[in-house]
């Protein structure tokens, strides 16, 4: 059989960890790589027992060599309190790290996907967003050292791309969660999660109007594979998320309700920079990768909850 060699990077982490399973079962050969900044062995650990599957801990900001057919770089900090813990590393990470895994990718002539956001949108004032806005980015805020990281990464893919002919695909991910998500990780949805489980108050940062389009982690590993499977000419950018928009407050009620939940909501500062609105627009997603996502804010955030509340009750 064709067995493919694939490196993910940051691999232990919540999506990464996904996609390293979703790629072994379709009997593919996955390397992972993360230095467990915030991935962890334990969401990795079942897939120890596959032949196939090899654990490497490194730091993508030094350069790595192994010899592969695709990598997908994930290998970066995704929340924004994790991100702010240590914003020079984040830069380096994004930048540095795209530097050293195109770098490789050119050397073996592998294929390589770059784990975008909705970032590179920044607090957007067109919505929904479309891959050919150009975003609106504060260069120096305290979200910069990930929005303008990932951006920065953006543009090495695409000059790599026109300048050494390296096959880039580029996935613009809007906000993704499910299980193996950090319950201390910060984003919303197990912010929300965890505090309901445990009857504590519900933060809710502003007024709670802001708006978020949560995407099911499984339909994102599918997008991200599609993309893969393009054509090399169609690089991207192409957006993958949920179209569904809600506010936060509208989010917190669900996870109330879903939880059966006595917690009440509390009203914290707004973080400066925090987007107003986000939602994508996957019209590129649909034409060229035939995807929409198919697991709706309700039906994700059950299993989301019943994961949580697993490990919640170890
Ligand atoms: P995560 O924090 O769970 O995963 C990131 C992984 O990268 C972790 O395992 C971490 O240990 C590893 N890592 C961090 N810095 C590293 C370094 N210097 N060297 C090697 N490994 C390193 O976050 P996630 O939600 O799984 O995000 C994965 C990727 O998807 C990130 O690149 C993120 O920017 C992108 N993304 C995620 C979302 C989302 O909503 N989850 C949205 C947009 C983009
Ligand atoms: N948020 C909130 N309470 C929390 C965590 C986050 O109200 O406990 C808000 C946050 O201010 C933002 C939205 O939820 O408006 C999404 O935050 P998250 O950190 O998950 O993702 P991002 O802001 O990067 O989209």
């Amino acid at each position: 059989m064709n067995r493919k060699k694939i490196l993910v990077t940051g691999g232990a982490g919540f999506i990464g960890s996904h996609l390293c399973e979703r790629l072994l079962n379709e009997g593919n050969e996955v390397i992972c790589l993360d230095n467990y900044f915030t991935g962890s062995k334990e969401n990795i650990i079942h897939l120890t027992s596959n032949p196939y599957f090899e654990i490497i801990r490194h730091d993508v900001v030094h350069p790595f060599h192994v010899d592969v057919d695709e990598i997908y770089n994930l290998a970066c900090p995704a929340s924004p309190v994790h991100y702010q813990y240590n914003p020079i590393k984040t830069i380096k990470t994004s930048v540095m790290g795209a530097i050293n895994m195109l770098g490789l990718a050119k050397r073996v002539r592998a294929k390589i996907l770059q784990a975008s956001t909705s970032e590179v949108y920044g607090d957007p004032n067109v919505h929904p967003q479309p891959e050919s806005y150009w975003g609106n980015v504060n260069p120096i805020g305290i979200r910069s050292c990930y929005d303008e990281g990932k951006r920065c990464a953006e543009t090495l893919f695409t000059d790599y791309h026109r300048q050494n002919n390296v096959k880039i695909k580029i996935v613009r991910i809007f906000n993704t969660y499910g299980p193996r998500m950090n319950p201390n990780d910060g984003r919303v949805v197990s912010n929300f999660i965890v505090q309901a489980l445990k009857g504590e108050d519900i933060t809710i940062y502003g007024d709670g109007t802001q708006t978020r389009s949560f995407q099911y982690v499984d339909d994102l590993v599918e997008a991200m594979i599609r993309m893969m499977a393009t054509d090399d000419s169609f690089t991207g950018p192409v957006n993958t998320g949920n179209p569904g928009e809600f506010t936060m407050l509208e989010l917190a009620q669900q996870v109330i309700e879903l939880t059966n939940s006595k917690s009440k909501l509390i009203f914290m500062p707004l973080p400066s920079d925090d987007p107003k609105q986000r939602r994508p627009d996957i019209t590129l997603a649909k034409e060229k990768l035939n995807w929409e996502p198919k697991i709706q804010l309700n039906e994700g955030l059950i299993k989301t909850i019943e994961y949580f509340d697993n490990i919640l009750k170890k």
